[in-house]
């Protein structure tokens, strides 16, 4: 199915296989992508299954915001999602198939006997693992009806090799295996059974993962072998084990170093999906010092040989830089409708739109494109920052009162027009614009910083900018507190 290189000859198929947690952690939405990407260059399918064995934390919820954080980074997949819980019975029967070939055996130990096993190597200092005492003996020798588990019998010769995609070469000695658990004493299947039966079944070629997970492939193939020798079509995968993303200290990304769920991303850091599908793929995979790379070029480009072997760090600031240029680059009426839906019931989507030009170009996040429209929507009398309140000493406040009395003139409310009679007014004055246009904003907005100012009035139209202007042209000096 692929050559060692990890260059595909047949059909790609990938999967990210999730555990639902509670979110889509962004190292597994990395990990999404990456596998996504692959299968999408190469004309595969990509794939999606649910690890949710662990019934206590795998609630509905959790998986609805996997599928959620998917959905919304644009990851589609070629085929309903599978759930690994749905399949217990065939994991138990690849389990008995590798029982009765003479590649698995069932195990008696007790939990006591196990615990005894253990203290004992602790008291030795040698590694603790079972010391395959069932691997040999009969099992006519275990009292009758006595629980059991299924172990696979794991070569304890020689040493295994992965070409790993991404690590290189990496080997193993098979004694440093153990002979582990594949169905307990209930019939359940454990976790390292199931991940390689339904890779098998759902025709998985490249096993694109974490590399906390290289250990388990080394743990994986036997099964995999014993199978490919018992029925034939059980290849082994080309696994590619990626990097975990680091924190900017070095250590493993945890919620220390701040968000760590996507949704995080999406609904407090007010990130574009564009920018985090970008953001992540830089993250640890390159081409050339391209920062800035489309959904399409990724597809175009993405290979396994550009993934660093180094941990990669997350840099909010980098993060941030990207999602302010896809921000510019965004529709306006997409942006408002997003920061509408933030702002709630008070914000005019179309009135947002028209308002974009001028707000995005500084903006960085969908946050600061919320905040920075904010002005359009206050209601008199405007809520005041100190800043803007200092800004309207007596002597502001009268010349704001003259302005405005040209401003009631004006018909043409038009930027260039508005500039030209502030212009005529602060020329009059001897003024610099800078002077005039400050005590203006704060009147017309509450703040000190917003869009150009002429901008802002035409945005807010010659009604609402003269009742803002007027309301604090008239009025005498107010204190932050009580404005
Ligand atoms: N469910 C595992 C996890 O979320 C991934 C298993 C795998 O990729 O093989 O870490």
């Amino acid at each position: 199915m692929a050559s060692d290189s990890g260059a595909p000859t047949g059909k790609v198929v990938t999967r990210f296989a999730p555990s639902p947690t509670g979110y889509l952690h962004i190292g597994g939405a990395r990990t999404a992508l990456f596998n996504w990407l692959f299968a999408r260059h190469h004309g595969g399918r990509a794939l999606l299954r649910i690890e949710d064995t662990d019934r206590k934390r795998s609630t509905q919820d959790a998986i609805d915001k996997i599928i959620d954080g998917l959905d919304w980074l644009g990851l589609d997949y070629d085929e309903p999602a599978l759930f690994q819980s749905d399949r217990a019975e065939r994991h138990a029967e690849v389990a008995r198939r590798l029982l009765d070939n003479g590649h698995a055996y069932k195990c008696f130990a007790t939990p006591e006997e196990l615990e005894a096993m253990r203290a004992e190597q602790r008291a030795a200092k040698v590694p603790m693992r079972y010391d395959r005492r069932w691997r040999d003996r009969d099992p006519v020798e275990a009292p009758e009806g006595a629980p059991y588990v299924i172990r696979l019998k794991v070569p304890t010769e020689g040493e295994t090799t992965i070409e790993d995609a991404v690590q290189g070469k990496v080997t193993v000695k098979n004694a440093e295996i153990d002979d582990y658990v594949l169905l307990r004493a209930d019939g359940t299947p454990t976790y390292m059974l199931a991940v390689v039966v339904d890779d098998h079944d759902m025709g998985v070629t490249h096993v694109i993962r974490g590399d906390d997970h290289l250990n388990n492939a080394f743990r994986q193939l036997p099964i995999i072998r014993a199978m490919n020798a018992i029925e034939g079509g059980w290849p082994d995968p080309v696994y590619a084990h990626v990097p975990l993303i680091h924190g900017p200290d070095g250590a493993k990304m945890s919620k220390r170093h701040g968000a760590v769920g996507v949704e995080a991303y999406r609904d407090d850091e007010g990130i574009l999906p564009e920018a985090l599908f970008n953001y992540l793929l830089r993250l640890g995979w390159g081409h050339g010092d391209r920062e800035e790379i489309s959904r399409e070029e990724a597809v175009a480009l993405f290979d396994l040989s550009g993934v660093g072997k180094g941990p990669a760090r997350f840099d909010i600031k980098k993060l941030q830089n990207l999602n302010g240029h896809y921000i510019r680059e965004a529709d306006d009426a997409r942006l408002a409708s997003i920061v509408a839906e933030k702002l709630g019931s008070s914000a005019d989507e179309k009135l947002l739109a028209k308002a974009m030009p001028v707000l995005k170009p500084r903006a960085k996040s969908i946050n600061e494109l919320s905040e920075g429209s904010q002005f359009l929507f206050a209601k008199r009398p405007l809520e005041m920052t100190e800043k803007a309140a200092a800004l309207l000493d007596d002597e502001a406040r009268a010349r704001l009162a003259e302005l405005s009395k040209m401003l009631h003139l004006q018909n043409d409310w038009t930027i260039e027009a508005l500039e030209a009679t502030t212009k005529t007014y602060a020329e009059a004055q001897e003024l610099g614009l800078g002077k005039l246009a400050q005590p203006m904003r704060a009147a017309l907005t509450g703040t000190t910083t917003s869009p150009g100012i002429f901008d802002v009035l035409v945005l807010l139209g010659k009604e609402e900018s003269l009742a803002r202007i007027d309301a604090q042209a008239s009025s005498p000096a107010r204190s932050a507190q009580d404005a």
